[in-house]
């Protein structure tokens, strides 16, 4: 049948790169880029390392409120659903081109397919909280990372007539695992940046929670300034995402931060890259739902720096803690010892495979348009 497929940034490229191939090999689908991360760093590098088709659309939409840029995206789509003509539209995790994509699709009566469905943090103050829970319940087919996400959405009374949750496993250990053999042990990403394999610490943050209130975005600069100048942990490495970069500036913290011993901001790295780090990190510090996954998969200690996450297993299984930005609840995480157990969360690499599966039963039991 055909699909048409919406992504935007950047974990939706890496989602997107381990379902495409597979999708294609079945299925007729329309690649569109909304542009919501439109930069070098955040898009086409992503394109180029994982393999990802060249999107049939780009739509360049970046910027603005949340409920411009998903106006405008709304807008922007629905001329290219009428004219492609799909019997479903797949979407992936929590984003304003999550919601966009699933919306137009809804409105337009056409299958919405969502990868990453059923996780929840239960904070709604979350952006991507209020676009999972919206997008699932306009979904056809509900493809679920874990176990929890589908009771999630069974304690939500969905998976009813005419809906199908199926727990797929999560497509993004499909990528991580890929790559896991050139990357685990691969020296260049430290050597460029003159690290030693367990004597740094790898640092994320990004989420609007952490980022945009000036109070959490100042606390967030004292937590790392004081983690470099601590130093007992090695250099915090940070790749900015270009939102806190933004921010940052703005708030005329950027340069305190950068002159800090002990800190190295640096610019988003490839995904292999990046990778490396995790792997050869002390322990990651992140806000990250994609980088927590990560670190687990690597096993490396992770503390989150929110209050809640929606990949509550990592937590349970003792290789996550929840340390908002409060810098002693980071030194006594940083002092814990590794657990000895880490049973395979989340799938066996073979999440894509499952959810074309799952997408070939659906088209199986639909009629119309789009329907090849
Ligand atoms: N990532 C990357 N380079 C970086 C930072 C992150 O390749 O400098 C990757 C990371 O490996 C993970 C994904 O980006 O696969 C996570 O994306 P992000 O943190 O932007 O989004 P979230 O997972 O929080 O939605």
């Amino acid at each position: 049948m055909r699909i048409v497929t919406v992504v935007g940034n950047r974990p939706q490229f890496i989602k997107a790169a381990a379902v495409s191939g597979k999708l294609r090999e079945h299925h007729d689908e329309v690649l569109v880029h909304t542009g919501q991360h439109h930069d070098d760093a955040l898009s086409r590098v992503f394109f180029e390392e994982l393999g990802l088709p060249r999107p049939e659309r780009e739509l360049e939409i970046a910027g603005g409120s949340n409920v411009s840029q998903t106006a405008r995206m709304l807008g922007a789509l629905e001329p290219i659903v009428a004219v492609t003509d799909p019997a479903a539209v797949l979407v992936f995790g929590d984003t304003n081109s999550t919601l966009a994509g699933a919306l137009v699709a809804a409105q337009m009566r056409r299958a919405v397919i969502h990868v990453e469905a059923g996780m929840r943090s239960f904070d709604r103050t979350m952006p991507e909280e209020l676009n999972r829970v919206l997008v699932d319940h306009i979904a056809e087919l509900l493809l679920c990372p874990s176990e929890t996400a589908a009771a999630n959405l069974a304690a939500e009374g969905l998976g009813g007539v005419g809906t199908t949750v199926e727990v797929v496993g999560d497509v993004m250990v499909d990528v991580a695992l890929q790559w896991q053999p050139h990357v685990a042990a691969n020296g260049a990403a430290l050597g460029a940046l003159q690290l030693q394999a367990g004597d740094f610490l790898l640092l994320t943050a990004h989420r609007a929670g952490n980022v945009d209130p000036p109070e959490r975005l100042r606390a967030l600069v004292a937590l790392v300034a004081a983690l470099g100048a601590h130093g007992a942990f090695g250099p915090v490495v940070f790749p900015v995402h270009p939102r806190t970069r933004e921010r940052l500036h703005a708030a005329g913290l950027w340069e305190e931060l950068d002159a800090t011993p002990g800190v190295r901001l640096i610019e988003p790295l490839p995904y292999a890259a990046f990778s490396a780090l995790v792997y050869q990190a002390r322990a990651v510090l992140t806000d990250s739902g994609g980088v927590q996954k990560e670190a687990y998969l690597a096993g490396v200690p992770c503390l989150t720096l929110r209050d809640s996450t929606e990949w509550v297993e990592t937590v349970l299984n003792g290789w996550n803690t929840l340390v908002d930005l409060d810098g002693e609840a980071v030194m006594t995480a940083l002092a814990l010892k590794r657990p000895n157990e880490r049973p395979a969360l989340y799938g066996d690499g073979h999440a894509a495979e499952r959810c074309v599966h799952a997408i070939d039963a659906l088209a199986a039991t639909l009629a119309g348009p789009g329907v090849l």
